[in-house]
């Protein structure tokens, strides 16, 4: 079944094209399934039948015999949206350059702004897939802080000594960047972590810079002792903030790209969902040469296998996000 499949070019194609239920269950039967089989998401047997009536399939497996929708096995699974609603969700969010809030889909899809918000945060799973996990070359490490500007707040609400590298009330974000050269662009990741210190900032960057790497990054503690493993030099940036080639501008870049999401479209973001809007900005930045198909493709091809219930979502903290 490896025909060609059509792809809408823009917004107002993709809406237009994806109205029709069939052209729905083409792309996501060709994202979830690349080889064409069908396969049972409860069993994982392939014997199965199609009844375009429902469009559901019977799953033949002896002792299983279930039906299942596109959506059972997915993060769509027990939502009542329809596809045509999904797809344009992930068309918004993966082509909306500074990320699309719960507000703005609700309107654009006619749904509430709570089941938005869910879907935006279910969808924000699929970039998971595609962030990249092996850096190599010219790298570039750094840390930074999401969270309330502390002098934007009521005087009662302000936690005193927090401004800069403080926890309590900032969420601490780790990224590396791998400097582009003449044939690729430069590629990153980025991530939630717990603290800033040495321990779990060298072990990340063990963890995905391979060793002989030359890594840059500013003077911050938490970088010493790197150099057993690569070529590490750093900018201090109370001196300077470039000496020959050496500086984190690439990555503050990245940096301030995710803030500018995080402020100008979502606000606010509880630090408990924070790791997906960083995946989220990760994915626009590493993609940011395709065009809108292909990073809606890539954004269909990663709902398989991963679950978020609304219980999940809200019992870890009740937010105001957008
Ligand atoms: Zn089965």
């Amino acid at each position: 079944m490896s025909t060609e499949i059509y792809i809408p070019t823009n917004l107002q194609e993709a809406i237009r094209y994806y109205s029709n239920e069939a052209r729905c269950l083409e792309i996501l039967i060709a994202m979830r399934w690349p080889d064409g089989i069908v396969t049972c998401p409860r069993c994982q047997g392939t014997d199965t039948t199609f009844m375009s009536k429902n469009s559901r399939w019977q799953c033949n497996t002896k002792g299983c015999r279930k039906q299942f929708s596109v959506k059972v096995g997915t993060y769509m699974e027990d939502s009542a949206l329809g596809l045509d609603k999904w797809l344009m969700a992930m068309w918004l969010i993966a082509n909306c350059k500074n990320g699309i809030s719960s507000c703005e889909i609700a309107r654009d899809l006619g749904i509430t702004q709570k089941s938005a918000w869910f879907v935006l945060h279910r969808v924000r799973l699929s970039f998971g897939d595609a962030m990249p996990a092996d850096f190599q070359g010219t790298v570039e490490a750094d840390e930074t802080y999401i969270g309330g500007l502390e002098k934007n707040k009521h005087a009662s609400k302000r936690t005193l000594g927090t401004q800069g590298r403080n926890l309590k009330t900032k969420t601490a974000v780790f990224g590396i960047l791998q400097r582009g050269d003449g044939d690729s662009a430069s590629k990153a990741t980025a991530m939630v972590v717990s603290n800033t210190g040495g321990k779990e900032l060298k072990g990340r960057i063990r963890k995905h810079v391979q060793s002989g790497s030359e890594v840059y990054t500013d003077q911050w503690v938490g970088y010493k002792g790197l150099t057993s493993e690569c070529v590490h030099k750093f900018v201090d940036h109370a001196m300077e903030y470039v000496r020959d080639n050496v500086s984190t501008n690439g990555i503050e870049n990245f940096w301030s790209l995710l803030k500018r999401m995080i402020r100008g479209t979502y606000i606010q973001v509880s630090p408990w969902h924070l790791e997906r809007y960083v995946g989220e900005q990760t994915f626009r930045f590493n993609e940011r040469k395709a065009n809108d198909a292909g990073r809606f493709l890539q954004t269909v091809a990663g709902v398989g296998g991963k679950r978020l219930t609304y219980k999940q979502l809200t019992t870890l903290a009740w937010s105001q996000e957008a």
